[in-house]
C-alpha cells in the first residue's frame, strides 16, 4: 500500500507540524553546509504555498549535558531557514510551554515557525532524562496537540523511534510523508521490496561487520552482488589470498566463507587492487592482480575490477549503492570509486540509487552525483532500510 503524503492533505488553515532533518553541521553558531536545510524547502513552500501553518521540528547534534545547549540551538537554523525561504520566520526559544504555544496561536496562514532544538528535550535541568531520544510518551501527545496535521520529512532518523517522529504520529489522526521522504520510500523502499531487474547491488566501505545485514538481505533480491573497498579483504582472506597488510576483520573470516558459500556466482569481488606501502596518500603504490603482496596494504579497486563491475552493471535495470571502492578521501586511491560513479551516470536506463553515508559523500566530493536517480539523505536509516528493516519512522505514517 501506497503511504499518504503531502501532496494528499488539505493543510489550507491547519496547523501542520512538520519533522525535518535540519541536522547541520554547525560550530561557534557558524552553519557548515546547509544541504539539508535546502533539501527540507519543497515540502515547507508546498504547506505555506496551500495557506498552511508551518511548525518545524528538528534535533541538531546530541546533547547530553545543559552545556551542550548553548552551541546546538536551532536559532542559526531558523535565521538561515529565514534567508533561504525569503520571508521571516519565527524562533521560538523552546521546545514547550506557553511562550511556543502562544506564538503558535498567533501564527497566520503561511507563516513558519521553528521551535528549539527536540533534543533539549534530552536534558532537563541537568538530568540526562532522554524524552526525546527514547520516546516519552507524554512529550509525543503533548507536540502533538500542537497541530492539527503531521508530515514527517526526516528520513535521516526515520530508523529511530523518537518523541519527534513517532511519538508525535502515534498522536495524529493522520501523518503523511513529505516530498523527501517519499522519495527515500520510492527508491530505496521499492528496491528492497519490489525491484527491476537486473537488479545489481554494490557493497563496499570498510567493514564486512556493518554491512553484513545489507548483503544478507541483498543476496536474496539481487541479480548480482559487487563488492568493493576494505571489505574485500576480508573475504579474500576467506578464499585463502594473500591480503598483506590489508584491513581484515578477522572474526568475520568464516561469517565471510558462509556468505560465499550461499552466493556462489552471484557475489562479485574485484580482481585486482591499488596497493600502498602506507596508509597514505603519498606512500609509494602499485597495482596487482589477486593477491595483495606482503608489506602493502590494498586502498582501491584496480583498473581489471572496474571494467569487470561495468560488465556487470551494463544490462542493470536497477542498482543500488552503498559504501566507496577504496579510500576515496586520498586522490590517488578515489579512482574506483570515481570511475564506477561515472559510469553509473551513464546507464541510462537504469535506477541507480546511492544508499546514503560515505557513498553520498564519496559521489558528491567526486562530482558525480547529479546523473544518479537518487541519492539517499540518511546514512544509519537507509543501511537498515536496505537490510530490510522496518523503519518506525516510516512505519508511523499513514497508507493512503
Ligand atoms: P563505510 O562507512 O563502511 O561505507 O566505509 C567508508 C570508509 O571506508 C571510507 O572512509 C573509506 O576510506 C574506507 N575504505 C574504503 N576502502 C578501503 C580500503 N581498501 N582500506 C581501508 N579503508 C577503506
Amino acid at each position: 500500500m501506497a503511504k499518504l503524503t503531502v501532496s494528499d492533505l488539505d493543510v489550507k488553515g491547519k496547523k501542520v507540524l512538520m519533522r525535518v532533518d535540519f541536522n547541520v553541521p554547525i560550530k561557534d553558531g557558524v552553519i557548515g553546509n546547509d544541504n539539508r536545510i535546502v533539501a527540507a524547502l519543497p515540502t515547507i513552500k508546498y504547506v505555506i504555498e496551500h495557506g498552511g501553518k508551518a511548525i518545524l521540528l528538528s534535533h541538531l547534534g546530541r546533547i547530553k549535558s545543559e552545556d551542550d545547549k548553548p552551541g546546538l540551538s536551532m536559532r542559526p537554523v531558523a535565521e538561515r531557514l529565514s534567508n533561504l525561504l525569503n520571508k521571516p520566520v519565527t524562533f521560538v526559544p523552546t521546545t514547550e510551554g506557553p511562550q511556543l504555544e502562544d506564538a503558535i496561536n498567533k501564527m497566520n496562514d503561511g507563516d513558519v515557525l521553528v521551535m528549539e532544538n527536540t533534543r533539549y528535550e534530552d536534558v532537563k535541568n541537568g538530568e540526562q532524562v532522554k524524552r526525546e531520544s527514547k520516546n516519552d510518551p507524554a512529550l509525543g501527545k503533548y507536540w502533538a496537540s500542537l497541530g492539527d496535521l503531521f508530515i514527517n520529512d526526516a528520513f535521516g532518523t526515520a530508523h529511530r523511534q523518537h518523541a519527534s517522529n513517532v511519538g508525535i504520529a502515534s498522536n495524529m489522526p493522520q501523518t503523511a510523508a513529505g516530498f523527501l521522504m517519499e522519495k527515500e520510500i520510492k527508491f530505496i523502499g521499492g528496491a528492497v521490496s519490489n525491484p527491476a531487474h537486473p537488479f545489481v547491488a554494490i557493497l563496499g566501505g570498510a567493514k564486512v561487520s556493518d554491512k553484513i545485514g545489507v548483503i544478507d538481505n541483498l543476496l536474496g533480491k539481487a541479480d548480482k552482488v559487487i563488492i568493493g573497498g576494505g571489505m574485500t579483504y576480508t573475504f579474500y582472506a576467506a578464499k585463502g589470498m594473500k591480503i598483506g597488510n590489508s584491513l581484515v576483520e578477522k572474526d568475520k573470516i568464516d561469517l565471510a566463507k558462509q556468505i560465499m558459500d550461499k552466493a556462489g556466482d552471484k557475489l562479485v569481488l574485484p580482481v585486482d587492487s591499488v596497493v600502498a606501502e602506507k596508509f597514505d596518500n603519498d606512500a609509494a603504490h602499485k597495482t596487482v592482480d589477486g593477491d595483495i603482496p606482503d608489506g602493502y596494504m590494498a586502498l582501491d579497486i584496480g583498473p581489471k575490477s572496474v571494467a569487470e563491475f561495468e560488465d556487470v552493471l551494463k544490462s542493470a535495470k536497477l542498482v543500488v549503492w552503498n559504501g566507496p571502492m577504496g579510500v576515496f578521501e586520498m586522490s590517488n586511491y578515489a579512482e574506483g570509486t570515481l570511475e564506477i560513479g561515472k559510469y553509473l551516470g551513464t546507464l541510462s536506463d537504469a535506477t541507480t540509487i546511492v544508499g546514503g553515508g560515505d557513498s553520498t559523500a564519496a559521489v558528491q566530493q567526486l562530482g558525480v552525483g547529479d546523473k544518479l536517480t537518487h541519492i539517499s539523505t540518511g546514512g544509519g536509516a537507509s543501511l537498515e532500510y536496505l537490510e530490510g528493516k522496518t523503519l518506525p519512522g516510516i512505519a508511523a505514517i499513514s497508507e493512503k
